[in-house]
């Protein structure tokens, strides 16, 4: 089977499956999505859910998120790894937002980006989610998907990021990311990949010998 139609193959399945996947982090505006992916940096979403549950009911919104201050959030994101840091990156990203864009969120990739703690991922996951633009943030979930399935060799996230896109036709792009997240974190699992039960073994190079 050529390149082309065992990627088609394989997104097929995956909608097939789950046509609408969405993002397991919990948030209900751009700002509580932006926090959220930030703090999910080196966390699990169940973890970051636990405690954006506290940090969200008294800090909704830049202002308030602010007037928390820097001790009322770390003491709602210490269960957090790097909570001290993404506390004091929540800061200054919500001042940034109440100083500059009068409390919204700039939905740009050149602003997100510009704001303390946001990287081109957390910016990418931010405009995918919220649909204004189709983006594949590369995690180690989808570094390593990406990899086993062979739709990428590259060696950074950043490059991978780029051979996704180029090759994932645009009709998939944008659910794209959150397929590779789930399938890397429920199924193909980095110690231990559970080609048995992977819909999409008999497309895949890596499957393991049990299948
Ligand atoms: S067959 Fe195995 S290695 Fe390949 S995608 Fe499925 S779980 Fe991962």
């Amino acid at each position: 089977m050529r390149k082309k139609e065992r990627i088609a193959a394989i997104f097929t399945r995956f909608e097939v499956e789950t046509a609408h996947p969405k993002t397991e982090l919990r948030y209900f505006s751009p700002f509580t999505l932006v926090a959220a992916v930030a703090l999910s940096a080196q966390a699990t979403d169940v973890g970051v859910n636990k405690a954006t549950e506290k940090l969200f009911a008294d800090a909704p919104d830049a202002e308030s998120m602010v007037a928390l201050g820097l001790e009322g959030i770390m003491e709602r994101i210490k269960t957090i790894g790097l909570y001290r840091n993404k506390a004091k990156n929540l800061i200054a990203m919500s001042q940034i937002i109440i100083d500059q864009y009068k409390g919204e969120l700039p939905l740009t990739r050149e602003a997100l980006q510009s704001l303390p703690g946001v990287g081109r991922k957390t910016a990418s996951v931010v405009l995918n989610e919220l649909g204004i633009e189709p983006a594949i943030a590369v995690d180690t979930h989808v570094f390593r998907v990406a990899h086993r399935l062979d739709l990428s060799r590259a060696k950074t996230p950043d490059a991978v990021e780029l051979d996704l896109t180029a090759a994932i036709p645009m009709a998939w792009l944008s659910r794209a990311h959150h397929w590779l997240i789930l399938h890397g974190r429920y199924v193909c699992q980095a110690r231990k990949p559970r080609c048995a039960a992977c819909l999409i073994a008999d497309l895949c190079p890596s499957r393991q010998s049990e299948v």
